[in-house]
Formats: C-alpha cells, sequence, structure tokens
C-alpha cells in the first residue's frame, strides 16, 4: 500500500516525547538491515542533526536553504556516519515560518523538494517540531503516514486529539496520501501504575494503531546523542537499542502490509 519510497512524519506537538530518539534510531536500524534512509530535520533545533553526528554549527547548506529554494536538496544532504544520509537543520530553520508564509505552495516545500530525491531512498523520516507550525504541516504533506510517539503519562492524551484533528484537517485539505501509521509508547516505565494505566487506555481508544512494541525508559538513550550517535550504534545490547530494533521490525511489517486502517483520519 505503500509506495516504493515509504516517507514518514514523525510529529507530536508535545516537546520532549521523544520524535527525535525515535527519528535517530528508527533510521540507523533500517540502515543497518540495508535499507536506504534519508533523515530529515525539521526542527531548528537541530537534534536530530547533531544526533546522527553532523555538526549544526559548521553547514553552510540545511533545510532551510531548500524550503524557501535557495539550494538545491542534493547538494544540502549531508552524510552522516550512522549509514543514513541527513538533510540537516540548525537555527537558520527559525526564519522560514516567516519566509515560507508569503510563498506559492507553502506547504508542500519539502513535499515538492524531495520529489528529485526519493527514489534514491527506501525510507524517509521527518523528524518535526514540537508545534502544528508550517513547518510540520510541511512534514505532514510530504509524508505518507505518521507517526506519533507518545509518553504514557497523565497529559498524554490531552495534546492528542489536537494532533488528530491537525492530521484529519491536512488529510482533507492538503494531502489526501497521509494515514496514520500508529502510535508508539516510549519512555515507559513498567513500575509506574499511572503508566501501566495510560498506555492500557492509548491501547482501548486506538487499538491495533498502538504499535505492540513498548520503549523503555532507558539512561542510554539519553545519554547516546551526547556522542553523536544513535543509541542503537552508541550501546546496541541497552534495552532501549533493542526496544528500537525491535520497534524497526515491526514498523517494517506494517508499512509492507496492508494492516493500516485509515478510521484515524478519515
Ligand atoms: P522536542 O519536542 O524538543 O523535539 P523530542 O520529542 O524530539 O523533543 P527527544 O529529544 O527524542 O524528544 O527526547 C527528549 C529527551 O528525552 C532527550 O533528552 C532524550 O535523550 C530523552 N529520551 C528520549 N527517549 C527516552 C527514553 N526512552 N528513555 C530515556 N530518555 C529518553
Ligand atoms: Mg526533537
Amino acid at each position: 500500500m505503500f509506495g516504493m519510497t515509504v516517507i514518514l512524519a514523525i510529529a507530536n506537538q508535545k516537546g520532549g516525547v521523544g520524535k527525535t530518539t525515535t527519528a535517530v534510531n528508527t533510521s540507523a536500524v533500517l540502515a543497518q538491515i540495508g535499507k536506504r534512509v534519508l533523515l530529515v530535520d525539521l526542527d531548528p533545533q537541530g537534534n536530530a542533526t547533531m544526533g546522527s553526528g553532523v555538526d549544526k554549527q559548521s553547514l553552510d547548506e540545511t533545510v532551510y536553504h531548500v524550503l524557501i529554494g535557495e539550494k538545491d536538496i542534493v547538494s544540502s544532504i549531508a552524510q552522516s556516519t550512522c549509514g543514513y544520509d541527513v538533510l540537516p537543520s540548525n537555527r537558520d530553520l527559525i526564519g522560514a515560518e516567516l519566509d515560507l508564509v508569503s510563498m506559492k505552495r507553502r506547504e508542500f516545500r519539502l513535499a515538492d523538494a524531495l520529489t528529485d530525491v526519493k527514489n534514491k531512498y527506501d525510507f524517509i523520516f521527518i523528524d518535526c517540531p514540537p508545534s502544528l507550525s508550517l513547518l510540520t504541516l510541511n512534514g505532514l504533506c510530504a509524508a505518507r503516514g505518521i507517526l506519533i510517539p507518545m509518553q504514557c503519562e497523565y497529559f498524554a492524551l490531552e495534546g492528542l486529539s489536537d494532533l488528530i484533528n491537525s492530521v484529519r484537517r491536512v488529510h482533507a485539505n492538503l494531502n489526501t496520501n497521509l494515514d496514520t501509521v500508529g502510535l508508539l509508547r516510549v519512555m515507559y516505565d513498567p513500575r509506574a501504575t499511572l503508566s501501566q494505566q495510560v498506555s492500557n487506555q492509548l491501547k482501548t481508544y486506538f487499538g491495533k494503531k498502538v504499535f505492540s512494541t513498548i520503549i523503555p525508559r532507558n539512561v542510554r538513550l539519553a545519554e547516546a546523542p551526547s556522542y553523536g550517535l544513535p543509541a542503537v550504534m552508541y550501546d546496541k545490547a541497552s534495552r532501549g537499542s533493542k526496544a528500537y530494533v525491535e520497534f524497526a521490525e515491526e514498523l517494517l511489517g506494517r508499512v509492507t502490509t496492508n494492516s493500516i486502517d485509515r478510521s484515524l483520519v478519515e
């Protein structure tokens, strides 16, 4: 059901819920098994860029220059040391929001740019910023599916309806191809009753759309970015890394079968 290139936006407007951690580790696992992967950093924080070992300070070309049409995407893509390519980002991207407003096809700038390179990749992951901004819209309009990392804590469900409403609006008005690939439970603490309760609630509301794999809270996942490496490369024996390997396998299964239902977007 997905075309040759699977393009997934990793989004949640809540900050610090594991979007970037999911983006870099999933990219690395898929690269390790021979998939050609591009990671698009759509966040001015540049965490996915740094977490892939690409120095965000020293970049002449970033996703910003691509979005505003100043640079060609091919020359802006950097090779990481992690087996996948990165369309990097840094603070320059803060200006994009204003620059894009008056541009034509402002929601489709990333989608249009990716047309030129997508055949080179099996997977393209788009790490979205923690907002429902024009940048995130560009991510959702370029993607075939959205992947939502969720922290199993009390307020987790609160922002979810806003996100799902945005996804529905994008689906209805801008990108009829967009599907919800699934919700991924992250930073899970099995000892916390609350974690279990929220996790069960997610299952009840969203059923099959919740991935079976659960990413535990694991300090290795938090340490790895300071070494410019995904945890699956920094310490592949850690519990967090093993969970991301398992998740990548589950994701592969999902995008290559017809198991995605569209009820979230329709
Ligand atoms: P932002 O919204 O700011 O872009 P994000 O949603 O991309 O944040 P991350 O940067 O992936 O979230 O994670 C937030 C913090 O939590 C980081 O310091 C990260 O290293 C840490 N972290 C992510 N996942 C886990 C985990 N499973 N266990 C422990 N720490 C984690
Ligand atoms: Mg992030």
